[in-house]
């Protein structure tokens, strides 16, 4: 059985979301490639048909509610209802800022040299709703011209993308610069476009990691699903970033790209993509206003116009829904990976305003199991590692929030011998961190003996001040959720503390007595400011961006809504498959007498939506 998760754009208010029952031939939405395409690329859904209904779109949960507020998921009474699991669980988007003591930042590159970033610009930024005049570019700060911030995506520091080669001497904006690859093209703005041979060595190095996107550009061959496809990309500009474009590109797609942050591009990438014919906007330092005019650039060409969009944050999205919308009577989809950008979708699509289809990966299977699973099982151990040089073994943590995060950051931890407390607010989470051998405790309980406190809730204010006034000396406080809200930093900004700035990333924060906690990325994500993360898990999210693009570019007319949709769980499963060679694994096909048995197609898909995982 299959559930549909009725639309909550369809009414202005939505505060209950309706389950209904679907037939198995709507409950399976066929993939939207051309019939060639599709058997070159997907393995056959067995009774697939192109022409198959819309898939639901996803209904909204509720931005995480605070205690007692929000609205609750209602249940239509009808047996056998049950809520699209994957569909309706997304992550609290906070949009706060951050604000650097010094309006600057100090980045780690991954040598270990530490440089110090472009001050952080004011945020708060004016849309001209009058005319952007972008070559009357001030300062590298940046005019404040534009009538919205942009998201907090953008600012993070990202020094896991940190630059590998040095051009710090070379002050010249970009802009300033006229510079042609080797064959004779200009269409680009990157840091040094000599710097691509290095670029492209990391792009081979990425492209070891990235079996699925990879094995796509082989699938693909002669078909081109993605031929007449005008791709316009805004994300990180990193080597793992730089594979997915070049597989675009393999599979038919002309693509124009800015970055989504302006810190993580790796300056050398950007020259490698712009040498092989990649319009490519984007450096590392970008103030305000050059990121605004690298969007721009990708967007606003005389004899191109995109009819797709990748994006990672909203920006992009924004930025062509206030300055050219009538782009949006060609473009055919929007794929969104970020829990920002996704936020504001749904927020479009509420008021009915979203003109288009949209995918949302970031809710996708094969991003939160893999990403916020296995992501943060890997990489909590190297941020605190490069940022503390701290020994695991026998140190006390708690780890608030036993979500995917938390149950990633936990694994680490305790296999590292660390003896490792958990704060839940759920019962059910809280069950499964005793059942998998962690202490359940208040935070209140533990806060005097720990050694480091971990914050991975999606929530705000987990951490507040009288905790860090309880802390022990040379406590650890970090958190790996999404937004800088879980600790409260701005509650350590009085006049009777000290801050010391010890290390990129690092803060001592020194009580009058002398006691000192240190706070990692002043609170932000700790791993995506300060470590790297893995390529495969990135590999799995960019084969589903991949896949999305193709989706919606080559569904019939009318599979799909102005609305905002999951992708379709079968591509999750052919997401997974084309990973699987990577660890020589060998998977059981079902018998015919087995399909019949359970009622599945041989091909999948093997399990219904609401299936957890
Ligand atoms: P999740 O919803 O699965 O888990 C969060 C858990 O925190 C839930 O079980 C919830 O009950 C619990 N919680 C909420 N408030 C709490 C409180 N006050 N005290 C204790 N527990 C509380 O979400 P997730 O997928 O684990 O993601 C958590 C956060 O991490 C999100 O903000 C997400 O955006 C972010 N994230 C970070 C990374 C990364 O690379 N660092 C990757 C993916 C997601």
């Amino acid at each position: 059985m299959s559930v549909q998760v009725v639309s909550a754009a369809a009414t202005a208010k939505v505060p209950e979301v309706e389950l209904r029952d679907l037939s198995p031939s709507e409950a399976e939405p066929q993939l939207g490639l051309s019939t060639a395409a599709v058997s070159a690329m997907v393995p056959p859904a067995g009774g697939g048909d192109p022409e198959a209904p819309a898939p639901a779109p996803v209904a909204e949960r509720p931005p995480a509610p605070g205690p007692g507020s929000g609205p609750t998921a209602a249940l239509s009474p009808a047996a056998g209802k049950v809520p699209q699991a994957s569909a309706m669980k997304r992550s609290d988007p906070h949009h706060q800022h951050q604000r650097h003591r010094d309006g600057g930042e100090a980045l780690v590159s991954p040598d270990g040299t530490v440089t110090e970033a472009p001050r952080t610009v004011k945020k708060q930024i004016q849309f001209a709703d009058q005319k952007q005049e972008f070559n009357k570019r001030p300062t590298k700060i940046g005019r404040r011209s534009l009538s919205r911030s942009i998201s907090q995506s953008s600012t993070d520091s990202y020094s896991s993308a940190a630059s590998y080669t040095d051009s710090s001497d070379d002050e010249t904006s970009p802009r300033d610069k006229q510079q042609k690859n080797s064959k004779g093209s200009s269409d680009f703005c990157v840091k040094n476009i000599k710097q691509a041979e290095f670029g492209r060595r990391e792009i081979e190095i990425a492209e070891q990691e990235m079996p699925a996107l990879m094995a796509l550009r082989k699938r693909a061959q002669g078909e081109k699903p993605l031929a007449g496809a005008k791709i316009v990309g805004c994300t990180h500009i990193t080597a793992q970033t730089a594979v997915l474009m070049e597989t675009l590109g393999a599979l038919g797609a002309q693509c124009r790209w800015a970055a989504c942050n302006i810190y993580s591009t790796l300056n050398e990438v950007a020259a490698a993509l712009a040498e092989s014919g990649f319009p490519v906007f984007a450096w590392k330092g970008e103030s305000e206003d050059d990121f605004w005019w690298c969007i721009d650039r990708c967007v606003n060409v005389e004899g191109w116009q995109p009819n797709m969009i990748l994006d990672d944050g909203g920006d992009l999205t924004h930025w062509i829904y206030k300055k050219y919308p009538n782009m949006f009577k060609k473009i055919k989809g929007i794929v969104e990976e970020s829990v920002t950008g996704v936020h504001r979708l749904y927020q479009l699509s509420k008021a009915g305003k979203l003109c288009v289809p949209a995918m949302n990966v970031n809710d996708s299977v094969t991003k939160q199991k893999f990403d916020n699973l296995y992501c943060c099982r890997e990489s909590i151990l190297d941020g605190l590692k490069r940022t503390t040089d701290m020994m695991f073994g026998g140190k006390q943590v708690v780890v608030c929030g036993y979500g995917e995060v938390g149950k990633g950051c936990c694994a680490a931890l305790k296999a590292m011998g660390s003896i490792v407390y958990v704060t839940e607010i759920d019962p059910i989470c809280a069950l499964q961190a005793c059942m998998d051998g962690f202490r359940l405790v208040k935070l209140n309980e533990v806060i005097r003996q720990v050694d480091i406190v971990i914050t991975c809730t999606g929530n705000k204010n987990v951490v507040t001040r009288e905790h860090l006034d309880r802390m022990k000396n040379s406590c650890i406080v970090c958190n790996m959720g999404h937004s800088n809200t879980e600790i409260d930093v701005a509650s350590l900004r009085t006049p009777e503390l000290t801050w010391e700035r010890v290390r990129s990333q690092v803060d001592h924060v020194i009580w009058p007595d002398g006691k000192r906690i240190v706070l990692l990325a002043e609170g932000r994500l700790l791993n995506l400011s300060c470590s790297t993360v893995p390529t495969f898990v990135l590999s799995i999210t960019a084969t589903t961006q991949a896949l999305a693009l193709i989706e919606l570019y080559n569904a019939p007319e009318g599979r799909y809504k102005q609305d905002v949709y999951l992708l379709p769980k079968k591509m999750d499963e052919y997401v997974a498959s084309l990973h699987l060679p990577t660890f020589d694994a060998h998977l059981t096909e079902l018998t015919d007498e087995q399909a019949k048995y359970l009622g599945l197609n041989k091909n999948g898909p093997f399990k219904p939506n609401y299936y957890r995982y």
